[in-house]
């Protein structure tokens, strides 16, 4: 016997790489956003001062919750914000599925979902996706102990709209359906318009994606008061200070730059469709994605050796090697610049 028996067995999540490599990289590995932060933030950091760390910082990221609160037409109770919408939706899997019945998600989805199910020991079911990669809403009509949906989906770029959604919570009026909404400015159409109707959902966003913050860790959840103060309760039977004060008070500098998220949104949304028609012309297809990415694959060239020979450019996209996708690569939308590099190399590998 030794303290190694006891350790627990976990097969962790695997993030997209950050590569140390020398000279220039074109990262679009990850998702992340190829514009800074709101001017707003910058000027913040600047003026904030060292003292300011000297205390705690608010367990309910209350300033944050209310700014999010008038941006999004609800009151402070409704809003669980969180460490990243990873702390977010980790700490939902931890709050509302305490059942017995199997939690349901698609077998092609954010690949955390079954890490934190396994962790938890949370019952659940991979429900398949259909050949083009869409979800039927009536695989989902089985005794279950909630549902998670990433939409639009990852690493497909799928977006399913409004009705969707609402017919997926019609059909499972006892089931907490949380909506995974990481990518949904980039062109969906958000699921927050059916809190007032449905107090089953529960709706994650991210600041990582479309605020240009993934550096800051900032996540949040939208939903009713009493599912959100089931989160807090978890939450803070876990750990109170999980959101650090300047991620507070920079996220709410972001939130107030309405016109700065739109306009970066549009460009990457315009980058994302000239994108999509360079790779068709390439011998690319894909799904439509509404998204900062496009998932392709290839008509002749296997999608790892296309990952081995952009990598060789210093430049990185993710390939994942699972079932039904590994012949897929999900290529980050970067800037016009970045993007037109990458289409040259693509050109040079496919035609070689
Ligand atoms: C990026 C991403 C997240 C997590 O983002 P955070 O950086 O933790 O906020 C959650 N879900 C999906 C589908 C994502 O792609």
């Amino acid at each position: 016997m030794s303290f190694k028996d006891n350790i627990r067995k976990v097969t962790p999540y695997v993030a997209g790489e950050q590569p140390k490599v020398e000279g220039k990289i074109i990262k679009l590995n990850t998702n992340e956003n190829p514009y800074p932060p709101a001017p707003g933030v910058r000027k913040l950091m600047d003026e904030m001062r060292l003292s300011d760390l000297r205390l705690y910082p608010n367990t309910f990221a209350e300033p944050l919750r209310k700014e999010l609160a008038a941006r999004y037409g609800l009151k402070n109770e409704n809003f669980f914000v969180g460490v990243g919408s990873d702390d977010v939706l980790a700490m939902a899997f931890l709050t509302f599925f305490a059942g017995e019945k199997p939690v349901l998600f698609p077998d092609i989805t954010y690949s955390f979902y079954d890490v934190w199910a396994e962790l938890f020991k949370i019952p659940y079911k991979r429900i398949p996706l259909n050949d083009e990669f869409k979800i039927n809403v009536n695989d989902y009509s089985i005794p279950n102990g909630g549902i998670v949906i990433a939409n639009p989906n990852a690493p497909t770029g799928i977006c399913e709209p409004l009705s969707f959604i609402e017919e997926m919570l019609k059909k499972n009026p006892d089931s907490l359906v949380i909506v995974d909404e990481a990518y949904i400015d980039f062109g969906g159409e958000s699921a927050v318009s059916l809190l007032s109707k449905y107090e089953n959902l529960l709706v994650v966003q991210t600041f990582s994606k479309s605020r240009s913050m993934a550096g800051l860790r900032i996540g949040f959840a939208m939903g009713s008061a009493e599912a959100i103060s089931a989160m807090d309760a978890v939450k803070n039977s876990y750990n109170s200070y999980t959101m650090n004060y300047p991620s507070q008070v920079l996220g709410v500098e972001a939130v107030r730059d309405e016109a700065y998220f739109k306009e970066t949104c549009e460009k990457i949304i315009a980058t994302r469709e000239r994108s999509k028609k360079e790779l068709a012309a390439l011998g690319f297809t894909f799904p439509e994605s509404k998204t900062n990415f496009i998932f392709a694959t290839h008509k002749t060239m296997r999608a790892e050796d296309i990952a081995a020979g952009l990598r060789k450019r210093n430049i990185f996209v993710r390939h994942f090697s699972k079932p039904r996708i590994d012949n897929y690569l999900r290529i980050s939308i970067g800037t016009d610049e970045e993007m037109d590099a990458v289409f040259a190399v693509l050109k040079e590998l496919i035609h070689e």
